[in-house]
């Protein structure tokens, strides 16, 4: 039987940063993973993710985000490969910003220059001229701030599992995690559907969305939902190329729209929606996305980007997030089971966070803190505990 210092089970992006992270440490890791890296149903891999530092009045996640910024700049230097893109954050709003503070506009605005960072207010005018494809009608303010982008997911994971390989990680694929045998409140070993047994000091499960099919008293605390993830072809692409568009959110905490501008390989525009999901088994139940979807999407674009209104969708994914009740990640060692850490519950905001992720895990595995780790330890939820992240729509 294998046995290391730290098995990781799953190789997305909470798992991949820990492990490259560990490996470095001078521990020995294995990971597991179902398939190929990147997995096709990891909510990891994808052709873009956000990264922003808008948190509305979070100023802890705006930190967080602030330094993972940097590591992105870094990891496209370390990598020589461009897998961040600096394309800014277009944040439009049905109402004026500075007259609604509170909002997750206003918050975000007021505390990016807190920071000392300069977001931009544009009028109507200015929209019209710098950013053409929206529609100014429905938006009375517009809020631009240059340190932001995306990032190609999927190739970030890709490129972190060569790099962890190089190190010494030893990455196993086509092995899916079926059971942990305990004993005397340890992980003794870890059965694989393909009838391996694996053993480590420590076991780091970062399963994402599957988490609490593995853990189950998880359950009343991770769900899966799904959310939908549209790739349109524009008949007009220029229109949507970097400077002419940018990562943007339209009164997303009412709305749940967001958008990337054009991929630069993929040729496509993706839009999708921050909002509530629905709850899915992420081993049983189908992911689709619905007629009524694809209605929702268009009537959007109608009246926000009329230009893209009748072009083509091409591609359509319902993509599971590892959501916690009140939407703050879960990375914790387990109460009973002494040599099993969890680091999972990205709640659909994890992956730009990604440079600074694979430390906080990293401390927490060896049995410390992380400045920012606090709030994502081992906690009780009531039925007064609400989804805390400012930007996504909660209908409530
Ligand atoms: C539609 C959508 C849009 C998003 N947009 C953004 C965004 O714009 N910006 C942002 O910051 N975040 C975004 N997120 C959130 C972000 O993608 C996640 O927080 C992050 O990718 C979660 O990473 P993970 O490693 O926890 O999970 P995954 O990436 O899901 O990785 C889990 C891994 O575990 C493996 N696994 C599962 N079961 C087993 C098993 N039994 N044995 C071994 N391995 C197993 C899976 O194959 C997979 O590789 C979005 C998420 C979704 C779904």
């Amino acid at each position: 039987m294998k046995q290391y210092d730290f098995l990781v089970v799953g190789a997305g992006i909470f798992g991949i940063t820990a492990a490259v992270e560990l490996q470095k440490r001078g521990y020995q890791v294995g990971v597991l993973n179902p398939d190929s890296i990147p997995h096709p149903m990891a909510a990891s891999t994808d052709i873009s993710k956000v990264i922003r530092m808008e948190y509305g009045a979070d100023l802890e996640y705006m930190a967080m985000a602030d330094a993972a910024i940097d590591g992105w700049h870094g990891w496209n230097d370390f990598f020589q490969d461009k897998l961040y893109h600096e394309t800014g954050f277009l944040m439009l709003c049905k109402q004026n910003a500075s007259n609604d503070p509170e909002s997750f506009e206003g918050a975000s605005s007021s505390n990016l220059i807190r920071r000392g960072h300069q977001p931009e207010r544009l009028s109507k005018k200015d929209l019209e001229l710098r950013f053409p494809a929206f529609a100014s009608g429905p938006y009375t303010d517009a809020i631009f701030n240059s340190r932001a982008g995306f990032a190609e997911s999927g190739r970030v994971v890709q490129r972190l599992a060569a790099y962890a390989v190089q190190l010494g990680v030893e990455i196993w694929q086509y092995q899916s995690v079926l059971l942990f045998e305990k004993n005397k409140g340890r992980v003794v070993a870890v059965q694989t559907r393909e009838g391996q047994r694996f053993a480590a000091g420590e076991i780091l499960l970062c399963a994402g969305a599957y988490t609490p099919n593995l853990l189950p008293e998880l359950k009343p605390i991770l769900r899966a939902t799904g959310h939908p993830v549209f790739h349109l072809r524009p008949s007009r692409p220029e229109l949507f190329q970097f400077p002419q568009f940018s990562v943007f959110t339209s009164d997303i905490s009412h709305t749940g729209w967001y958008g990337f501008p054009l991929h630069p390989t993929e040729n496509v525009v993706k839009i999708a929606n921050h909002g509530i999901g629905i709850e899915l088994d992420p081993e049983r139940d189908e992911r689709v996305v619905t007629a009524g979807d694809i209605a929702n999407l268009r009537a959007f674009l109608e009246e926000h980007i009329p230009t893209l209104a009748n072009d083509p969708v091409v591609f359509t994914r319902r993509c599971l997030y590892s959501d916690t009740r009140d939407g703050h990640f879960w990375i914790d060692r387990h109460p009973e089971l002494k040599n099993l850490v969890v680091a999972a519950g990205g709640s659909g905001h994890g992956f730009k966070m990604a440079p600074v992720l694979g430390a906080m895990i990293a401390d927490v595995a060896t049995g410390g803190k992380h400045k920012w780790s606090d709030r994502y330890r081992w906690r009780q939820f009531d039925a007064n505990t609400r989804q805390l992240e400012e930007a996504r729509f909660k209908a409530e």
